[in-house]
């Protein structure tokens, strides 16, 4: 996309959803085909068209604003080859228009999906975890069971468009009589009237509910892996289904372990004389952090050995010590070593090094200079011309 939505609308980018729509009616008026039909007008629809059915969309404006691809998804039109029509009614006729010249519309239409987001520690991440979440949502009314009439009343048919839902509109314009069909303002376009709304729920058929659900966190998930769950979003209006609820993970830091993929990375830091001499130094698991304190077998901390001459900035990879894969399989664990060199030496310690550069013949090192670090160019050119 070359141009910015909110640009082509003229909307500051926190503009709200009335603005938007009114910004986007009032250009519309202006460059409908029906009102100027030459070609790079219709063009400069198209383009309005297209921001506005982004801008318009909760989900698709926030893809959008993260930088993402509001057309990418299933169902967009992102080859430019259209314009919802759905949405440009939608804007000149308040949302009752989708349904014009198809009879009358449903009270029961399946509910929204949602999404909630949920932070599991590393640990949970890795090894999956069952959640306890609370959701706020629309349930089914139980006084009027979804119907929205008030118990003991029904819905009748609407006396203005006997039961269509839409009626006949006759327009002059200058292509001649026009005859539109549009939703019928007395029944909104349901071919029905309740006439006794349910008071619990104003004749939605439905209510604002929280609900308390377990939701298992499979292992292996990592930040942005959403979890469907069919049919736990919002129950539709007239008690419709369900739509689905989206449970998206995020993982907080972790205070030890990094993560790279299915890989874990850890530094260790080690005093000079322990990286020159060898050591074994004995290293928490991740399982540690989900080990209860039984004795369920789980390994809490594993041994690994440092060879004498252990260099700073060495690592060692464990294999399959990493998080384990959503599709199996398990990554890395990296351990980067950090020699330290002591900052504080008492005459003793220092006496004792002394002695030592001496032995080693070290007292007035020249230093070695070397290229702080090659690039896989130089390295590969070393490979090929041995000194
Ligand atoms: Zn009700
Ligand atoms: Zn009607």
């Amino acid at each position: 996309m070359s141009q910015d939505l909110y640009d082509l609308l003229g909307v500051s980018r926190d503009a709200d959803a009335d603005t938007i729509k009114k910004a986007y009616r009032r250009m519309a008026r202006r460059l409908h085909p029906d009102v100027n039909p030459d070609p790079e007008t219709q063009e400069q629809f198209k383009e309005i068209s297209r921001a506005y059915e982004v801008l318009s969309d909760p989900q698709k404006r926030a893809a959008y604003d993260r930088g993402g691809d509001p057309f990418g998804g299933v169902g967009g039109f992102g080859q430019g080859a259209g314009f919802s029509f759905t949405d440009i009614m939608d804007a000149f006729f308040g949302g009752a228009a989708a349904s014009a010249g198809r009879g009358p519309r449903p009270r029961v239409r399946r509910g929204q999906d949602a999404l909630i987001r949920v932070e599991v520690d590393l640990a949970e991440a890795a090894f999956g975890v069952a959640r306890e979440l609370k959701v706020d949502t629309a349930v089914v009314c139980t006084t009027c069971h979804g119907d929205g009439a008030a118990p003991g009343s029904r819905p009748i048919p609407c006396e203005t468009c006997r039961g269509a839902g839409e009626v006949a509109h006759v327009q002059r314009s200058f292509l001649g009589e026009v005859r539109t069909l549009r939703p019928c303002a007395a029944c909104r376009g349901f071919g029905s009237i309740i006439p006794e709304p349910c008071r619990e729920c104003s004749g939605d058929g439905r209510v604002r509910s929280r609900r308390t659900l377990t939701v298992k966190i499979p292992a292996g998930v990592d930040t942005g892996t959403r979890i469907q769950l069919t049919e736990q979003g919002e129950v539709g209006p007239g008690g419709g289904p369900a739509g689905d609820l989206y449970v998206e993970v995020t993982v907080a830091p972790h205070a030890t372990f990094t993560r790279h993929g299915n890989d874990l990375h850890c530094t260790v830091t080690v005093p000079m004389t322990a990286a020159a001499l060898g050591t074994t130094l004995t290293l928490p698991t991740l399982e540690a952090d989900v080990e209860q304190g039984g004795d369920s077998g789980v390994e809490t901390t594993f041994e690994l050995e440092l060879r004498p001459g252990t260099q700073s900035g060495s690592e060692r990879v464990l294999k399959g010590r990493g998080v384990p894969g959503l599709r199996g399989g398990r990554g890395d664990l990296v351990v980067s070593v950090i020699v330290e060199t002591p900052t504080v030496l008492d005459p003793r310690q220092e006496e004792l090094l002394r002695e030592l550069a001496a032995i080693r013949g070290e007292e007035e090192p020249t230093g070695q200079v070397r290229p702080a670090s090659k690039s896989v160019f130089g390295r590969l050119r070393d490979a090929f011309n041995p000194h």
